[in-house]
């Protein structure tokens, strides 16, 4: 495993970028190693150097491509850190935190937010109730309001607005950003909206000079309209902050935040047949290929694992899966948090369906295989073998705390 040389495509372009503050870091030190055929290979490059026209020349060693990924994942660079101390305006941001961590769409909401916190600006962020994200600094976050309590957890959207409210009162916020999805952003953003007699912007993919752009007319036109105060933004409407850490410095509410009318009453979750998630819904997601071997025992394994299941093409073409479980180009384009390609081998086509995921987990038996490359964890091995082995773990897990609840 720790042969594979892993790529980070962010720090390959730092490496590029002659003007990026990091990139001196990130040149490789080493000037010889050994090549493939065993002889020593020198770099008369070195750490690059100006040339006579004044120009850097380019060390096309590769080792500031692919091959420093592997120095660079080991080194960490710290990032610039930008401070508010005394913040002139906030902007309030209110992340979606599904399953605790931010997600890629509250993401691109907090590059929204520090493009419009500018220098002065300070980008809050407000969480209901525990989360596991230890990010938020390198996320862009400048001030963090966490809102604790049982009547925040679960569905209660009219307590959220509530605390929203209280927030709204004590910082007078510049912006309010919500994400415009269905995991929670965009039903609280219209309730708060409604709750404050403001109109908001929705669906918003683009705000630049004064102007947000958001979709409208089912997603067939654009509509152009004075930035508001309260944006529900879509996915990719700004790039993630990545450049920069920030302070993300606990701050509290000093009033208590009103109860709502009991109006709502949460059931709890409904398990659902992972089988019947649409595709492109799914948070979870196995996915078999071409170098599947047992077909029963990956949905043996899929059920294990409570996760919907995918395909390549080729696994489809084969008659193994139905078409509309197709994964890439020609298929779906899923966003799971969590995709487990068994068996594919990451063809062009296949990887553009699974650009959105979160983490990847690729079993394979070619450790050089593209989709080895994208994965953040890799098992390298024959996938009936590691399919039973992870069916066998889940079994025993699931025992050993059936065993501690008795
Ligand atoms: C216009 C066009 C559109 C396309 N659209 C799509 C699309 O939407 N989705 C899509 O998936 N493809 C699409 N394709 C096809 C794509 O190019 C690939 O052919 C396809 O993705 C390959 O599927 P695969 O990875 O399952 O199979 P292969 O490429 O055959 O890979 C099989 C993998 O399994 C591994 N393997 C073999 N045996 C084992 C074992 N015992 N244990 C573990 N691993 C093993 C191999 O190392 C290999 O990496 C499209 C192609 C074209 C031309």
């Amino acid at each position: 495993m720790s042969e594979i040389i892993r790529r980070d495509p962010r720090a390959e372009w730092i490496a590029r970028n002659r003007l990026h503050p990091l990139h001196a870091a990130m040149q490789l030190q080493v000037h010889s190693w050994m090549g493939p055929n065993g002889l020593v290979r020198k770099n008369p490059h070195g750490l690059g150097f100006i040339g006579p026209a004044g120009l850097k020349r380019i060390d096309r060693s590769g080792a500031q491509q692919g091959g420093n990924a592997k120095r660079s994942a080991a080194t960490e660079v710290p990032l610039p850190l930008h401070q508010v101390m005394q913040p002139a305006f906030y902007i309030n941001v209110v992340p979606d935190m599904v399953g605790g961590r931010l997600s890629s769409h509250d993401r691109d909401l907090l590059g929204l937010a520090r493009q419009l916190a500018g220098a002065d600006g300070a980008v809050l962020a407000v969480v209901f109730g525990e989360h596991k994200e230890r990010a938020f600094a390198t996320a862009g976050v400048d001030r963090l309001l966490v809102l604790e309590g049982n009547e925040f957890s679960g569905y209660a959207p009219e307590q959220r607005v509530q605390g929203l409210r209280a927030v709204d009162n004590q910082f007078g916020p510049r912006h309010w950003l919500l994400p415009d999805s269905r995991n929670g952003g965009g039903e609280l953003g219209r309730r708060f909206a409604a709750a404050l007699g403001e109109r908001p912007a929705t669906r918003v993919w683009q705000v630049k000079d004064s102007q947000c752009v958001g979709r409208a007319g089912a997603g067939l036109q654009d509509l152009a309209r004075p930035v508001s105060r309260l944006i529900l933004a879509a996915a990719e409407c700004a790039e993630p902050v990545s450049e920069t850490r920030h302070e993300a410095l606990p701050v509290e509410l000093s009033t208590s935040v009103a109860r709502s009318l009991a109006r709502i009453e949460d059931l709890g979750a409904v398990a659902v047949d992972p089988a019947a998630i649409p595709m492109a819904e799914a948070e979870f997601i196995v996915s078999g290929g071409n170098g599947v071997r047992d077909w029963p025992l990956f949905h043996q394994a899929a059920a294990a694992l409570g996760a919907t299941e995918g395909a390549s093409r080729v696994a489809v073409d084969d008659g193994f899966m139905a078409r509309e479980r197709q994964v890439g180009a020609s298929g779906i384009w899923v966003t799971a948090r969590v995709y487990v390609a068994v068996g594919i081998s990451g063809a062009i086509q296949h990887l553009q369906g699974i650009g959105a995921c979160d983490k990847v987990v690729a079993i394979n038996l070619d450790p050089g295989c593209d989709m080895i490359k994208r994965a953040d964890l890799s098992v390298i091995g024959d996938s009936t073998q590691i399919l039973q082995a992870l069916i066998a773990a889940i079994t025993a897990y699931r025992q050993a705390a059936k065993r501690d609840a008795a």
